[in-house]
């Protein structure tokens, strides 16, 4: 990336003309966002690592904007309501006086050990300007008109919070890299002795979920109690109608669920039926005297760029159409999500993003809500996925052994099982989405820092 730079500064009030072309521009952005929050802008199936080649992890730390010099050409001005920056690489920004002032990160309008908003929105004059704008070498000074109250923005925090228009995300530091079968030839994996003693074992554990979904982690001892430890080194366990944080089970039925049972479990997703499904889930075999009961693995944004290669139509049914479910096996039991219906692949309404992949056949509900001329069109494209999910270019299958872990991330795999026979006793959890990626931005391994708040 090439070094970035504001040129300079220059207080000019009354640029009607560049008004007229802001506002125009303004007007194409919202209509984009207001059709965005229906239908996803761009259906951006991952395709940019398309394919099974595993590539190495770039580590390279992100860089964001450098300030190289301030000449004395006069490219920057105020606006009736709003500060134009023109940045080094040609892009441009605006932004309105009101959300600048609402925005101030100064001990008075922030906190700084809460980090949370103390200025008062509603007493911003709507007609708030600034009396005066200085250039500082990574920092914008503005001083406003009303009360001479002094406003400090760090250049890098304006770059990264554009939105008119909104620029390119920063180099991201997480990859995810796609894979299939071979896989199975070298899966990620992680010693637990190293994670339970080291923060930078720990780093190397999460970065395998986040790069390819999941990850093993060999020489578990052989209980409960150990394998709650390994999961609590990245958070605190979920809470669910299944167990009070790790559940511990052979197939009795004792809950009202297919995985309670010795039958073949088909790719899919877990929670579909909870508003916010789990976003890590962690297996650990602890006893087994049979056969069969292999555990499958699919990676469900490699199936979802495989089906968009295939299927533009059935990727965008998928992630159009919504999907009821249900948990209702248990007595005492009746579980649905809030919306009712969530769709199979969906994306980030801003960046047009695939997020969470959340399916399960068997957890779906009555389909009703439908349009009549859906219905065949949602069958199709339903059938192109299962298609590629069981494509056994697609599969990794594994059989779990005792004291190997195995943690995936849920919102991105797809597992299953096959029918066993015999004793079989699983372990496992299921941990949050936000603190799993609370955890992973902590350790400093996302692109989302602190500071970019
Ligand atoms: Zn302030």
């Amino acid at each position: 990336m090439s070094p970035i730079s504001l040129l300079s500064l220059l207080v000019r009030p009354h640029a009607r003309g560049l008004r007229t072309v802001v506002a125009s521009t303004i007007r194409q952005v919202n209509a984009t966002r207001a059709l965005g929050s229906v239908i996803p802008r761009k259906l951006e199936a991952p395709s940019a690592l398309f394919g099974s080649t595993i590539r190495r992890l770039s580590t390279a730390a992100p860089e964001f904007f450098q300030v190289e010099s301030l000449p004395d050409s006069s490219t920057t001005v105020t606006l009736d309501n709003k500060i134009r920056v023109n940045w080094h690489d040609g892009q441009q920004s605006q932004y309105h006086n009101v959300w600048l002032r609402d925005h101030c990160r100064c001990p008075e309008c922030y906190h700084q050990l809460t980090r949370q908003r103390l200025v008062n929105t509603f007493k911003i004059p709507t007609d708030i300007r600034p009396s005066d704008l200085t250039l500082k070498k990574d920092t914008i000074e503005v001083t406003w008109a009303n009360d001479s109250h002094k406003s400090i923005y760090p250049l890098t925090w304006l770059r990264q919070h554009s939105y008119d228009p909104p620029l390119a995300d920063p180099k991201t530091t997480e990859i995810p890299i796609f894979w299939g079968a071979e896989i199975a030839e070298n899966p990620p994996t992680v010693q637990f002795d190293d994670v339970m003693h080291s923060d930078s074992a720990l780093s190397h554990w999460l970065t395998n979920i986040t790069t390819y979904g999941f990850s093993f982690v060999d020489g578990v001892p052989v209980t409960p109690s150990h394998t709650e430890q390994l999961a609590r080194r990245i958070c605190f366990l979920r809470e669910t109608h299944y167990a009070r944080g790790l559940w511990d089970f052979t197939a009795d039925l004792a809950h009202g669920d297919t995985a309670y049972t010795d039958l073949a479990l088909r790719a899919h997703t877990d929670n579909t039926y909870f508003t916010d499904p789990s976003g890590l889930q962690l297996f650990h075999l602890l006893e087994f005297d049979g056969t069969g009961g292999q555990s499958l693995l699919v990676d469900g944004f490699h199936a979802a760029a495989e089906l968009h290669r295939r299927s533009p139509d059935a990727y965008a049914t998928l992630a159009e159409i919504p999907v009821p479910t249900h948990s209702a096996g248990d007595a005492g039991v009746f579980i649905i999500p809030t919306p009712r219906a969530r769709p199979i692949l969906n994306h980030d309404p801003v960046t047009g993003r695939l997020y969470q992949v959340r399916y399960n056949n068997g957890d779906r509900s009555t389909l009703t809500g439908l349009e009549a001329r859906d219905v065949e069109r949602f069958y199709e494209a339903l059938r192109r996925w299962d298609e590629v999910i069981e494509d056994k270019a697609m599969e990794f299958w594994t059989a779990l052994r005792p004291g190997r872990a195995m943690i995936f991330d849920n919102w991105r795999c797809l597992h299953g099982r096959a029918a066993f026979t015999g004793h079989r006793r699983l372990c496992g959890v299921y941990l949050n989405w936000d603190d799993y990626r609370s955890r992973v931005r902590v350790l400093g391994l996302s692109e989302e820092k602190e500071r970019l708040i």
